[in-house]
């Protein structure tokens, strides 16, 4: 664990392991830090906090660049990290540190455009000034599956501010925390400002970040569940919140777009990650008279998927995080199945030429997938694409909407009303039209409804850190 600037044990050097889910081998132990740590290291955000926000914004952007070069000189070691303990393919985990990294520059160039405002006032003997000002030390708790681009999308944005930070990394992937905070340390942030605490239990760690009062805000990634308790829990000391959390992306494909040209996107955004991202497509809607060249495309494209252990060259998909997950997609492919679905491909654990010793689940494709099936509701984060056909635009849109969660969506067409009606209609936070990318550190992230609250990257992710202050002078 770093704390205060330093390297720390946990309390009676109590430690946990962390494995390869590919493998199911021991890659590495970590400090199991408790209630004591956490507070250790709320102290020291605290303390911190009053020297990094009287910084210049040139002096906080410096060491955000600083810390950006060095995560371009060591992205192939923090990528062969992430392989090791997420899984994901090694091409998928360069690109994740280079999509990390960037928020690294976004904020170091966005820390210096923190403007405040002066506001006309009524009286003639009165100045208005708006100042933003950092909210405060801040507790951070990040997910597994994008376990490096999580901490920078928190941490970047906290730091141009002028906030401390507390970061508890998921239990899962605590090994390519603490390699990201060696790179924090060496880019010279000063002591107490970026503190990290390993736990394999999140609760009491949880529970210091949520109920101590030097922390002001607190930033989660995760389930809806815990975002939700996170919310109400925040409430009781009014603690600012962002949480990113759960999602049911639909992916829209209309009959005036080319059905082979959006199979291979949908098949590419689909497995991305084996299917565990919160903008993963979780109903896959396409127009009746599109649906035999789209589904035979996409099916030939996922039946044609390599699994396997993400530093092997040949492998498109790696394994899902745990057992649990395992479970969770088996059931619910076997209740689609049951209740009609058509098995395209896929629909099994991967038990062969090795895959047994870790959690592989084949790539699988559903077809005639109805709203009584549980995966038309619940987020399923692994391998499954469930096929929906529809006849008309609006059926389509009422269909994609049904849903609690609104992160990201997704929609082909080559209709430009068209597009301009769905992308208006989709209660989304994220909408790709065309597009199975529509991220960058440079653009708002982030769900309406039950995915959550707030956004992260672009000049919206630093506003989350910042207190609107007004000045109201008589002169
Ligand atoms: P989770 O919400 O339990 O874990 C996310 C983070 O929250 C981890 O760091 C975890 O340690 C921490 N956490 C969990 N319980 C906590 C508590 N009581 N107090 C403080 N921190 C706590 O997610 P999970 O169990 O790893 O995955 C379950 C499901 O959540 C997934 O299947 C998926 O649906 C969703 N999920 C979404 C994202 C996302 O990117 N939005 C990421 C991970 C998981
Ligand atoms: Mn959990």
């Amino acid at each position: 664990m770093y704390i205060d600037g330093e390297w720390r044990q946990a309390a009676g050097a109590k430690t946990f392991e962390v494995t390869n889910p590919a493998t199911g081998e021991v890659i590495g132990t970590v400090p199991d830090g408790g209630r004591d740590e956490a507070l250790a290291a709320v102290a020291a955000a605290d303390k911190a906090f009053a020297s990094w926000s009287r910084l210049t914004a040139y002096q906080r952007s410096e060491q955000l660049y600083k810390a950006w070069s060095l995560m371009i000189e060591r992205k192939e070691q923090l990528a062969r990290t992430m392989t090791a303990e997420q899984g994901k393919p090694l091409r998928a985990a360069r690109n994740e540190v280079q999509y990390g990294a960037d928020f690294l520059l976004w904020y170091a160039e966005e820390a210096k455009r923190v403007y405040g405002e002066t506001i006309p006032a009524p009286r003639g003997d009165q100045r208005f000034i708006v100042a933003k000002q950092a909210v405060g030390p801040v507790g951070a708790i990040t997910p597994w599956n994008y376990p490096i681009s999580m901490i920078t999308r928190k941490v970047a944005p906290a730091l141009a501010a002028g906030c401390t930070i507390v970061l508890k990394p998921a239990e899962a992937t605590p090994l390519c925390a603490v390699e990201m905070f060696k790179l924090f340390h060496d880019a010279g942030i000063p002591k107490g400002v970026v503190n990290l605490v390993t736990a394999l239990d999140p609760a009491p760690v949880g529970e210091v970040l949520l109920t101590d009062r030097r922390i002001r805000k607190l930033t989660f990634t995760g389930s809806t569940e815990v975002g939700k308790m996170i919310a109400a829990r925040a409430a009781q000391q009014m603690k600012r919140v962002s949480l990113e959390l759960g999602g049911h992306a639909p992916f829209l494909v209309f009959d005036d777009a080319d059905p082979i040209h959006a199979a291979k996107g949908a098949a590419l955004v689909k497995f991305l990650n084996t299917g565990q991202a919160c903008i993963s497509p979780n109903r896959i809607f396409v127009q009746r008279s599109v649906v035999e060249p789209f589904v035979k495309e996409f099916t030939s494209r996922v039946a044609a998927m390599k699994a396997g252990n993400g530093m092997e060259d040949a492998t498109s998909i790696g394994p899902l995080v745990d057992e649990g997950a395992v479970a969770k997609v088996d059931a619910q492919v076997k209740d689609a199945v049951a209740k009609g679905a058509k098995l395209l491909c896929g629909g099994n654990r991967l038990i062969s030429n090795g895959l047994d010793r870790g959690t592989f689940y084949a790539p699988t494709v559903l077809a005639d997938v109805r709203p009584d099936m549980l995966i038309y509701r619940e987020e399923t984060f692994g391998p499954v694409a469930p096929i929906i056909a529809f006849d008309k635009e609006d059926e389509a849109l009422a269909m994609a909407n049904d849903t609690d969660y609104g992160l990201a969506s997704y929609v082909y067409t080559r209709d430009i009303a068209r597009a301009f009606r769905i992308f208006e209609g989709l209660r989304f936070g994220i909408v790709g039209i065309n597009d199975i990318n529509p991220t960058a550190a440079a653009a708002p992230f982030g769900g309406s409804k039950e995915s959550g609250l707030g956004r992260e990257g672009g000049h919206d992710g630093i506003a989350e850190y910042l207190e609107t202050k007004l000045g109201g002078f008589s002169i």
